[in-house]
């Protein structure tokens, strides 16, 4: 069904104005936002989500993210200092949050290794959104440090994790991941999180074929039963180093085929609008299963997220090649004001809609950020 907004501009100075939209009766209702007013972009796409890169660093290479021969030792990950430090994070989130954000993800690279990150999530997960409830946090993590880490998370205020886990045999785990790491120290994770209530556990994975496709009927066989949500992830052509060929992605349809005729599946609806991933239950009432279909079947029209990288820079898609730099502003003493307007200016700009014009984009060379630095 078509949507439809009314353009209301509610801010007084008109060179900076925000355009805000009065959410109607309409299906982004549910996402929570009621009819208060909101921060949209060209296309009418509010501003509801931040994802925010903690590190750029990660003790695991995963051949489509971190291919070892381009991040190697020799690579030039950031040093200390051009990090967002926690103060820096926070005071960002807070304008995030003062334009719309309703949830916060900390990713990365691992964000788990980001020291201290206790720390900024008992931060973040002080902070109320414009309606007056608890923002939610999350993060995805590839769970190596998990089993170490659930509890200090979960008592720092974390509300859910995302684990990324791409086959159940350490063979498998080891093509896609280039390490050593045991698929039992991701288990191990996995269960630890469930333990302390982390839960539901997301666990996703990113589908290459002819790598690890034969161990999609496994993953769904070993999570239903479990209390996680699988997710298949298309594989995407983020950044420029991981070598992304279409015949390299298995799309959803195949994916869920291949369940279907193994456990019986029956799509369910959205929990939100904007959810990324498409829902379906085991039709024996074993649990859930999902996929993104970020490649075959585009989602930019409903696409809320901003992108905040590990240097301060907003970035308004993942497959974006520049973004507005916050840092810069923030060091230099920008009022709350500034930042806001910072912000403001970017997302109201804003038209990127890259999945739906990868086909005719990529045959054109284009300088895209590695998903590492921008966050996943
Ligand atoms: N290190 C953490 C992890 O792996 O969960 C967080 C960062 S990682 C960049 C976030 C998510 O992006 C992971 O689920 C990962 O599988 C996914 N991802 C990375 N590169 C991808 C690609 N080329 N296509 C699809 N998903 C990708
Ligand atoms: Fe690291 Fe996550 Fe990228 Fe894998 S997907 S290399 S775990 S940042
Ligand atoms: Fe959002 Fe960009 Fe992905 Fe489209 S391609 S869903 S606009 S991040």
């Amino acid at each position: 069904m078509a949507k439809t907004f009314k353009i209301i501009p509610i801010a007084s100075s008109a060179a900076q104005a925000p355009v805000f939209a009065q959410a109607p009766d309409t299906s982004w209702h549910k996402a929570g936002r009621g009819s208060l007013p909101y921060l949209a972009d060209i296309m009418q796409r509010p501003l509801r989500d931040l994802r925010i890169s903690v590190t750029d660093r990660c003790n695991l290479r995963c051949t489509y993210c971190m291919p070892r021969e381009i991040f190697d030792k020799d690579h030039p990950f950031l040093p200390r200092a051009e990090l967002l430090n926690f103060e820096e994070i926070e005071r960002l989130a807070r304008s995030f949050i003062q334009l719309g954000v309703q949830k916060i993800r900390l990713t990365g690279g691992e964000p788990l290794l980001r020291r201290g990150i206790e720390r900024l999530i008992e931060e973040l997960a002080a902070l109320n959104t414009l309606e007056g409830k608890p923002v939610e946090v999350a993060l995805t993590t590839n769970a190596v440090l998990l089993a170490q880490k659930a509890q200090s998370l979960k008592d720092a205020g974390l509300a859910r994790v995302t684990v990324s886990l791409d086959g159940l045999t350490d063979e498998t785990f080891r093509r896609m991941s280039d390490s050593d790491v045991p698929v039992k120290t991701v288990l191990d994770g996995i269960a630890a999180a469930q333990r302390v209530g982390l839960a539901p556990v997301k666990v996703n994975m990113v589908v290459k074929r002819g790598v690890n496709d034969h161990e999609i009927i496994p993953m769904a066989g070993h999570f239903r039963n479990s209390g996680t949500v699988l997710r298949f992830i298309e594989f995407m052509d983020v950044g420029c180093t991981n070598g992304w060929r279409m015949d390299d992605v298995v799309p959803s349809r195949e994916i869920l085929e291949q369940i279907d005729s193994r456990y019986p599946i029956r799509q369910v609806d959205p929990n939100y609008t904007g959810e990324v991933a498409e829902r379906w239950h085991y039709a024996d009432g074993s649990g859930e299963v999902g996929v993104i279909a970020s490649v075959t079947q585009a989602f930019c029209h409903e696409c809320t997220r901003a992108r905040l990288s590990t240097d301060g820079k907003l970035y308004t898609c993942l497959f974006a090649n520049s973004g507005a730099d916050l840092r810069g502003p923030l060091r230099a003493g920008a009022t709350d004001e500034a930042l806001s307007n910072l912000i403001t200016g970017a997302w109201r700009l804003r038209f990127d809609r890259y999945s739906q014009l990868r086909h005719a984009a990529t045959g054109l060379p284009r300088q895209k950020i590695e998903m590492s630095y921008i966050g996943g």
